[in-house]
């Protein structure tokens, strides 16, 4: 990595997730049509979604930009209890990636803008991982534990995907932390309701990350396109609302997965405006943005959290 002055992500915080990687991640390309220059006309095609090439952030400032497909798989309950956290969890963190990755897997073949399947951490009870995110001079700074009260993504550890392929930008998960959330333990916050739909909406928000960064290296874009204050956490969330959307399409949405989101919003919001990840109330939106559209009366699409919460770009 060279460069390993990455000491972006606060790890400490218990705010849903970090997600970092200074850089490099932006490739050096020649940035396309960034943040409304003039050049490029927005084309409303009516008929969907028509690959584009080379990548263009202005087919998702249309009606071009294509829906999230539903996967024809199932998701199903993890089957997780109290009692079986310990040998369960895993494979549950596992399917939700397969999910994620099938799903955003056919929007980004839908634009042709290739794989976007991040390398995978479970960091298992009893191990400690080291993330290039917060590598410094001292290496035990960037041991991370299995019960890290955070999960995050890291766009400069290299890890294999789903597939097995080494890749650039990998999921952090704690699973002594996720374990947690079958106890009502989030973060390290004791919640009334916590489960299923718990660990997936933060598995699906930090793919929300992995989706930021592998767009901008799609689109050549640098850091200075990135989305600013707190909108990458906003967009995560709103990405995690487009996936949650799918769920719902599979008629696997429970009012008890509803709840559960509810109740970690408080855990994950900021206290105040402008603390990095977004209040309460700025994230409930933000999911709720994701999950049914900007007036909240169809499914949510990539589009519309894409516009909302990443205008330099789109
Ligand atoms: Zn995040």
């Amino acid at each position: 990595m060279g460069v390993a002055v990455a000491a972006v992500v606060s790890l400490t915080a218990l705010a849903g997730c970090s997600s970092s990687g200074d850089d490099e991640s932006a490739s050096t390309t020649t940035p396309t049509s960034v943040g409304g220059s003039a050049s490029s006309t927005v084309e409303s095609t009516p008929s969907g979604p028509a690959p584009s090439t080379p990548a263009d952030a202005s087919v998702c400032r249309s009606s071009a930009c294509p829906s999230l497909p539903t996967p024809s798989g199932q998701v199903k309950a993890s089957g997780v209890t109290a009692a079986n956290a310990d040998s369960t969890v895993p494979h549950y963190l596992d399917s939700l990636l397969d999910d994620l990755d099938e799903t955003w897997g056919g929007w980004f073949t839908r634009l042709g803008w290739g794989d976007p399947a991040p390398g995978r951490v479970l960091i298992e009870p009893g191990t400690r991982f080291r993330t290039e995110c917060t590598a410094g001079d001292d290496p035990s700074d960037s041991n991370i534990p299995s019960d890290l009260p955070n999960a995050f993504f890291c766009s400069l550890d290299v890890q294999a995907n789903g597939d097995g392929k080494s890749t650039k930008g990998s999921i952090v998960l704690p699973v002594k932390t996720f374990q947690g959330i079958w106890n009502h333990e989030v973060f390290g916050v004791s919640t009334p309701v916590a489960g299923d739909f718990t660990a997936a909406t933060v598995v699906a928000h930090e793919y929300g990350h992995n989706v930021m960064y592998r767009i901008a290296d799609v689109l050549g874009l640098s850091r200075s396109s990135f989305p600013t204050g707190n909108n990458p956490e906003l967009l995560a969330d709103c990405l995690a609302g487009n996936w949650a959307a799918t769920v719902y399409q599979r008629d696997a949405l429970s009012p008890k997965d509803i709840i559960e989101v509810a109740t970690l919003l408080p855990v994950i919001g900021d206290p105040g405006p402008n603390q990095g990840h977004g209040t309460i109330r700025e994230r409930a939106t933000a999911l709720t943005v994701g999950l049914t559209g900007p007036q909240f009366n169809r499914q949510g699409q990539p589009g519309d959290c894409l516009t909302r919460y990443w205008p330099e770009a789109f």
